[in-house]
């Protein structure tokens, strides 16, 4: 069965202050975000009735917006509150919650200092994002044509949704070629991320992961370090190039969306779905959980 279109669904969507019916959530053609890009969105997930990390994702939207150039009529502790009173009017315990902010229609051209900022919260049920299966095997990775641009030509640490463009056409592209998902360079053609999680490496026990400084610093990323250094697992973020992928023996993403997910392949190079992966998946389910990690 397919599942319903997003414009149809039941339920409420927050936008711009109410609580207001799922299906007349809309917004008009002439819209300055849908020509020019000019929104910034977050995405978050609650486990049983709790969003982890609210507060680090309402930052980042009021950063990301900064980084675009306006400012959301809105604070932190607004947007938080929001995101709960979203989540609550659903009735969902788990669920993936999802805050936009963006340039409205008051204004048209690539100039629209007066067009109004919206905010909407919309929340709903969202499995595992690569599936169940991609979480015993581990995801096949295709190599993107595309390379993350470089800080000076985008705003890279927003999130953006300008930004989701290359991304689409990567992870189309590697769904027709049978692929899960792929791996992004950047614009030195170093290893990025993939394209809407970030991307770790295990080598004799220790962690691998790119420097983000043209990508996001996943709030997931920040957590799996933490959590890895908790378990006294040394990380080492630093720059890794395409020719070391065969020295690894383990391989994961890490997202809000994505949680832990491993990876058992970048193109011709294969990863074991590894006890430390396991470790750090259990670790990141237990602790996005309220529930102390196992020993
Ligand atoms: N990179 C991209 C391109 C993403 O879309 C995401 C998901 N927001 C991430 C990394 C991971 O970020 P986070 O862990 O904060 O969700």
């Amino acid at each position: 069965m397919v599942a319903s279109s997003f414009d149809d669904r039941d339920g409420t969507i927050w936008m711009d202050g109410r609580l207001v019916p799922w299906r007349q959530a809309s917004v008009h053609v002439l819209t300055h975000a849908m020509h020019y890009a000019s929104a910034v969105f977050e995405g978050q997930r609650a486990y049983g009735g709790e969003i982890f990390a609210l507060t680090k994702h309402s930052e980042r939207l009021v950063r990301s917006a900064e980084l675009l150039g306006f400012s959301i009529p809105w604070s932190v502790s607004d947007i938080d509150a929001a995101c709960r009173a979203t989540l609550a009017a659903s009735g969902l315990a788990d669920a993936y919650v999802r805050p936009i902010a963006w340039r409205g229609s008051e204004q048209m051209g690539v100039a629209a200092p007066n067009a109004r900022i919206h905010l909407a919260i919309a929340c709903w049920e969202w499995g595992a994002y690569f599936g169940e299966a991609a979480l015993a095997k581990g995801l096949r990775l295709d190599l993107a044509p595309w390379r993350r641009p470089a800080p000076y030509t985008a705003p890279t640490e927003s999130k953006a949704a300008g930004l989701y463009m290359i991304c689409t056409l990567s992870k189309h592209r590697a769904a027709d070629r049978g692929f899960d998902d792929a791996l992004m360079l950047d614009w030195r053609g170093q290893v990025a991320e993939a394209t809407g999680a970030n991307i770790f490496f295990v080598k004799d026990g220790v962690l691998h992961t790119p420097v983000p400084d043209c990508f996001l610093n996943g709030i997931t990323r920040q957590t799996v370090i933490a959590l890895a250094k908790e378990r006294g697992i040394d990380v080492i973020e630093r720059a890794i190039w395409p020719e070391e992928l065969e020295s690894f023996q383990q391989c994961f993403l890490t997202g809000s969306a994505a949680e832990v997910t491993p990876v058992g392949s970048i193109g011709p190079w294969s990863f074991e779905v590894g006890a430390l992966t396991r470790q750090l998946m259990r670790d990141y389910a237990q602790h996005v959980r309220g529930q102390r990690p196992n020993s």
